[in-house]
């Protein structure tokens, strides 16, 4: 970190003193600053850790708000309208981003797909079929949007921030290279402490009520089981009954539920399937902080620890 401030202030200064024969000299100095607007919170936590003070980054989905049915407002559309950026996450999470940049009608605006060149997974084994497939086939036809979860990839996702970034505020190009070396150190060290903790437990498996976990779960060597693919207030019957099925089929070490959530059928179903029920962290909800995937990320190693042992 004490390399950063030091690169920080020496960019600023660079900018002012280029800045006038450039053609935008006539604009103010506060409209210099990059307008980036992220689609939801682990996307804006990448792109605030590798702009730092340097660009105005918004978040559209409110860090409260569940990103899977979210629907835009005008509030966002006149976000877009004005921004210089967009980041998102892709493989078809953010549905309600194609109408909202179509309204927004603004032809400077650049996109970053954080996931550009990451391979989709589709399924992993074993997982439980999709029963509702042609309900819910729009929300993942372009394979699994849940990379972020995966520090390897998240990775991945903050170079391609950071690549977008400098190519949209070249004069800031050192700032965002600095700033995105020390969050990706930190995701080498989150991927150091789960390779290192998780591979004393080889093909553990959990089921999962929201089908976040299978990037992070080949990563490790875990084995997730979705019963239902996107959280859900009410357990149907029938996941019941998959539920049942998986425990019975697999060597199945936990049940895993949303963290703030007390949902008594899944907590009576561990019960009865004697089992723990504990909270999984996806992070599509949280505090704006981007260290926040850092804290959420250990307190799911420790979850998946005491489930796994
Ligand atoms: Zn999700």
């Amino acid at each position: 970190m004490a390399l950063l401030l030091p690169v920080l202030a020496t960019t600023g200064c660079n900018q002012s003193n280029s800045a006038p024969v450039s053609p935008k000299a006539e604009s103010s100095p506060q409209s210099r600053q990059l307008k980036v607007v992220a689609t939801f919170l682990p996307m804006y936590w990448f792109t605030k850790a590798v702009s730092g003070d340097l660009a105005n980054v918004e978040v559209l989905v409110p860090p409260g708000t569940e990103v899977h049915e979210y629907q835009a407002t005008p509030k966002d559309v006149q976000a877009l309208a004005q921004a210089d950026v967009l980041v998102k996450n892709g493989f078809g999470l953010e549905e309600f981003i194609e109408n909202t940049v179509k309204n927004a009608q603004n032809t400077k605006l650049k996109e970053i797909e954080a996931s550009n060149g990451i391979k989709p997974l589709q399924e992993i084994s074993p997982v439980v079929k999709r029963a509702e497939k042609v309900d819910n086939d729009h929300n993942h036809k372009a394979g699994n949007p849940h990379v972020w979860l995966d520090p390897v990839l998240a990775i991945k996702q903050v170079e391609n921030i950071r690549d977008g970034l400098m190519a949209a505020d070249p004069a800031n190009k050192g700032a965002y290279q600095a700033n995105a070396i020390a969050y990706i150190q930190q995701l080498q060290e989150i991927d150091r402490q789960f390779k290192q903790s998780l591979q004393r437990y080889p093909n553990c498996t959990f089921v999962t009520f929201h089908d976040a976990y299978p990037y992070l779960a080949q990563r490790y060597q875990l084995k997730q089981v979705a019963v239902v693919e996107i959280p859900e207030d009410q357990l149907s019957p029938t996941d019941i009954q998959k539920t049942i099925a998986a425990v019975k089929q697999y060597k199945v070490k936990a049940l895993f539920g949303e963290p703030g959530v007390d949902n008594k059928l899944l907590k009576s179903l561990s019960q009865d399937l004697n089992l723990t029920l504990r909270p999984l962290d996806s992070m599509e909800i949280g505090p704006l902080d981007p260290q926040h995937y850092f804290t959420a990320m250990k307190t799911n190693l420790q979850t998946l620890e005491s489930a796994c042992r």
